[in-house]
């Protein structure tokens, strides 16, 4: 007898309910979960996991073009450097790339977030037209090339085609060097109209990002919620909030309400809805949000690198509020180190430790990988909320011979070590997507066309200045 193709034999893995030891993991031919079950004998023949298995993360905020400057904005250029000038230098990569680069840095991108224990991504995709800011030929082109690459590296894809129109609060023309990002309402939903097929095709889910709330005016975010409930009444809504103390005055200025108190009162939020950032809530507004079932979009790493601020997750999580992790601006690509920025704002804003473990959880790491697992899968609206059976078949393995990981007692120690511990080195064996290896020995079958690519593009936009 041949053993079953599609099995895995892991001694322990991170179930939704917690660790569990001897489990076979068994899925069917189009990568889905059938069976996992725990207290398995191995069948002859089953591969055996290298170490733990984790669920595999979603990052659910991701800007792919902006790994091209990753590294480039670390000078001071002001006096005061802020996110506002940061933004600046972001906008002469934005408007200089081409559909072909855009292509390379995001395969090269999703190569690198399979290799950090990333198995899909929301892409908030706002660069729709050509550099001069007029639309191209195939007006879906850019949109394209993120499908192409999330294909070819073999990542899950939440592709979110960004709503733009103005240039703050109040109705404010565009400024030029927004041109690229700019669509009318009707646009935009005929291109989602256009997208749906091909996103279909390659098992993408296809939703809607209004930008802000800066960026979008009310009747143009009332009509593109309507024209996307017709097309696909789940499908999902991320939008940026309160990411900086600017914006909530801008807000406050023009509405007389904070951007997370206008919001509830005038959109439908409900658990479909992301809300990226939202550093800058009351407590109030985390009581009523939380409520709302919608998940907090954290990118700790890229709120320390833009001095946003830290949100209150413990507040958050006390009321009840989901929540997932991504990598936003791409200055870090790397599941375990959000976790770990996350639970240590905690622990500097409050000097005390092990803030986002849980009575039921009390190992930090374990807690939260089960949540930011569960919050970002919810944000992608692909079912990858964990090791259980319907589920897509995406993993982590860990290697328990690493050097980071060897004699520790036992999974969850060796997990704490992966997201505390790892020297800013990797643990990670194998990263599996919808039942196939994507990376083996730590590496993507692409890692090195892949990186040249994106290490070609990023020298052609620097070679040849915007
Ligand atoms: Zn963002």
């Amino acid at each position: 007898m041949t053993a079953n193709p599609h099995t895995l034999f892991a001694a322990d893995a991170l179930l939704p309910t917690g660790w569990a030891r001897e489990v076979l993991l068994q899925w069917d031919a189009s990568g889905c979960l059938i069976a996992v079950t725990p207290g398995s004998a191995c069948p002859a023949g089953t591969p055996r996991a290298r170490g733990p298995v984790l669920p595999g993360m979603p990052n659910l905020h991701s800007h792919a073009f902006q790994r091209a400057f990753a590294g480039l904005t670390e000078y001071r250029g002001a006096a005061q450097d802020s996110f506002w000038s940061w933004r600046m230098q972001m906008y002469r990569f934005a408007n200089a790339i081409t559909p072909q680069q855009l292509e390379a840095l995001a395969t090269g991108l999703y190569v690198e977030m399979l290799e950090a224990g990333y198995t899909s991504v929301c892409e908030f995709h706002y660069l729709h037209h050509d550099t001069d800011g007029r639309r191209y030929a195939d007006d879906a082109t850019l949109s394209q090339a993120l499908l192409r690459a999330a294909a070819r590296a073999g990542i899950g894809l939440t592709l979110l085609p960004v709503l733009y129109q103005t240039a703050g609060f109040g109705s404010q023309p565009p400024k030029e060097d927004q041109r690229r990002f700019i669509r009318q309402t009707d646009d935009m939903l005929a291109l989602l109209e256009r997208l749906t097929p091909a996103c279909h095709a390659q098992g993408a889910r296809l939703g809607l990002a209004p930008h802000s709330l800066r960026a979008v005016p009310p009747e143009s975010l009332h009509e593109a919620l309507q024209g996307l409930h017709a097309l696909d009444a789940t499908a999902p809504v991320h939008l940026h909030i309160a990411e900086q103390p600017a914006e909530v005055q801008a807000c406050i200025a023009w509405s007389g309400q904070r951007p997370v108190q206008w919001l509830l009162d005038h959109a439908p939020v409900d658990a479909r809805w992301c809300l990226v950032h939202a550093t800058h809530i009351t407590p109030d507004e985390i009581q009523r949000a939380a409520r709302t079932g919608a998940v907090a979009g954290l990118c700790p790493t890229t709120e320390a690198n833009l001095g946003d601020g830290i949100f209150d997750a413990q507040a958050w999580r006390a009321a009840g509020g989901r929540w997932g992790v991504g990598s936003d601006s791409h200055a870090t690509v790397n599941a375990a180190e959000e976790l770990q920025m996350l639970e240590y704002g905690q622990r500097l804003m409050t000097r005390q430790r092990n803030l986002l473990a849980r009575a039921d959880q009390p190992s930090v790491a374990t807690a939260m990988t089960l949540e930011a697992v569960a919050g970002g899968a919810q944000a992608s609206a692909r079912p990858i909320d964990g090791l259980a059976a319907g589920r897509q078949a995406d993993w982590v393995v860990l290697d328990a011979n690493d050097p980071l990981l060897r004699g520790l007692p036992e999974a969850e120690a060796m997990l704490s070590a992966h997201v505390f511990a790892s020297h800013r080195r990797s643990a990670i064996a194998e990263v599996w997507v919808a039942g196939q290896p994507r990376v083996r020995e730590g590496r993507h079958s692409l890692h090195e066309d892949a990186l040249s690519g994106l290490a070609a593009a990023r020298r052609q936009l620097l070679t040849d200045p915007p």
